[in-house]
């Protein structure tokens, strides 16, 4: 009988889940068949979906999706691609409405995992981690972050590999220490266990590059005496401002929703350079502002058919991961009116290239890191940003959609030394019956 689990909220489908005695379930792509394999028949109607998907699902490798033994949470791996190397992406601890919402949005954002590392040359391949938030709960309560976050490294250390997780949105650097307690699997641990710590400084960096990429590409100019809107004013936008001033722009417009967030930045930096401005709900103000760069630094989706009309500058350059809120038509709405897009994922991979490799130890100013903000290394952000521009001009077709060919092309080359390994291991999680595992093997008492 079709149960319709897609409509189920997170929580329906854990006591659905519970009735059924399942923990832990599977899907993975057979691609011997094209097919979708899943670990339990009671989930056919997930599988038939994920198959029939042309949005959101791409092959992705392998979901492996664990319920937690304390809370009504469920712990989730997508993997999309692992020919480069072991999926690499960070857990996102979110509020979804239903089963299908949480599935799409890891489907996705795991997909653009991929294609940000392979466009940064890293040998990595693609996934993400998605937590459900169960509202019973305190998340803010330390106790229950330290089960839930362990819980996590208990699914990562029972995937033998695959999938290496680190921080995302609501997630914190503190929990990747609870994630640590249970895996090696894992990055973006605290410094204090030899983690690489924060990551928004050299983001911030990265998006400068990229507004230095735009600048020279549409007429050989740099940041001096130029004029930038930053929409947010968290973690990024702050120490960008301050990139920004150092370059000597002309102006910074910068706005956020919250007032603490204005005031906060307004002390961080105060200059009469910068105008900081506390934005009212539905305020498009930043968006008619004049300028050569808008830089959305807040949200996913607040580029879009409302919004790009509005739009009064040359470039869009930010950090927020899924600017564009339809990523083919917006890209297409950008480029009709002329401005030129650097792809989110092009410009904002420093989150991911800060703790990628943190296993392969830690050097102040490391060069591994440092020269993807050169502009000498052909896959430096610059670099890759005018390679971008220049096949997209030639092409005559969007900024957005060439970066996705190129990152779809060198997805797929698989890693020098350790070859396609992720599928052999997903392959082997799947022989041995990972579902069946008893959650407790994974524990370390
Ligand atoms: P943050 O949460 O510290 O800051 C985001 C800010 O945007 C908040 O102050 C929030 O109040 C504000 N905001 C929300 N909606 C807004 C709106 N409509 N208009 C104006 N302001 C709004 O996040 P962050 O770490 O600074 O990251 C910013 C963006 O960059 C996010 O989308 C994040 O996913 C992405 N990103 C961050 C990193 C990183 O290293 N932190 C790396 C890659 C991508």
């Amino acid at each position: 009988m079709d149960k319709n689990l897609l409509a189920l909220s997170p929580v329906e489908f854990i006591t659905f889940l519970r009735e059924e005695k399942i923990s832990r379930f599977y899907f993975a792509f057979d691609d011997l068949n094209s097919t979708i394999i899943s670990s339990h028949s009671q989930l056919t109607e997930i599988a038939e979906f994920l198959k029939n998907d042309n949005r959101d699902f791409n092959t992705h490798e392998g979901i492996f999706i664990q319920v937690s033994r304390h809370f009504n949470v469920l712990h989730c791996a997508f993997i999309h691609r692992t020919n480069r190397g072991q999926a690499a992406g960070g857990v996102r601890f979110w509020n979804y409405d239903k089963v299908e919402d949480f599935l799409r949005d890891g489907l996705r954002l795991a997909m653009g995992m991929t294609y940000k590392n392979a466009l940064a040359g890293l040998w990595w391949g693609g996934g993400k981690g998605v937590m459900t938030e169960d509202e019973s709960i305190d998340k803010n309560d330390s106790e229950i972050r330290k089960i839930l976050y362990s819980e996590y490294g208990e699914l990562m250390t029972s995937l033998n590999g695959c999938y290496v997780t680190a921080e995302d949105v609501g997630t914190k650097v503190s929990d990747m220490a609870n994630v640590f307690s249970k895996t090696r699997f894992t990055t973006c641990i605290p410094a204090e266990l030899g983690g690489s710590g924060n990551p928004s400084i050299p983001t911030a960096r990265g998006v400068v590059s990229g507004m230095e990429a735009g600048l020279h590409f549409l007429d050989k100019t740099d940041l001096n005496n130029k004029i930038i809107v930053v929409q947010g004013l968290g973690n990024v936008a702050r120490p960008m401002i301050k990139f920004l001033l150092e370059k000597n722009v002309k102006h910074i417009y910068a706005g956020d929703i919250f007032e603490q967030k204005v005031e906060e930045a307004y002390s961080e930096i105060n200059n009469e350079r910068v105008t900081f401005k506390l934005l009212q709900e539905d305020d498009r103000s930043l968006y008619l502002t004049e300028c050569d760069i808008f830089s959305p630094c807040a949200v996913g989706a607040t580029l879009n058919s409302r919004t790009i009309p509005t739009l009064n500058c040359k470039i869009v350059c930010g950090a927020a991961n899924n600017q564009l809120e339809d990523p083919i038509e917006d890209d297409k709405r950008l480029f009709e009116k002329g401005i030129l897009y650097v792809p989110d994922f092009l410009t904002n991979r420093m989150g991911i290239v800060n703790c990628a490799d943190e296993q392969a130890g830690y050097i102040k100013n490391d060069p591994l890191i440092e020269r993807h903000l050169d502009q000498k290394w052909e896959f430096s952000i610059y670099r890759t940003a005018l390679n971008v521009f220049k096949t997209a001009g030639e092409k005559n077709e969007t900024t957005g959609r060439t970066a996705l060919k190129i990152a779809e092309e060198m997805s797929i080359r698989n890693n020098p030394i350790y070859g396609h390994r992720g599928k052999t291991i997903i392959k082997s999680l799947i022989a041995n019956e990972w579902q069946n595992k008893n959650f407790d093997n994974y524990s370390l008492k």
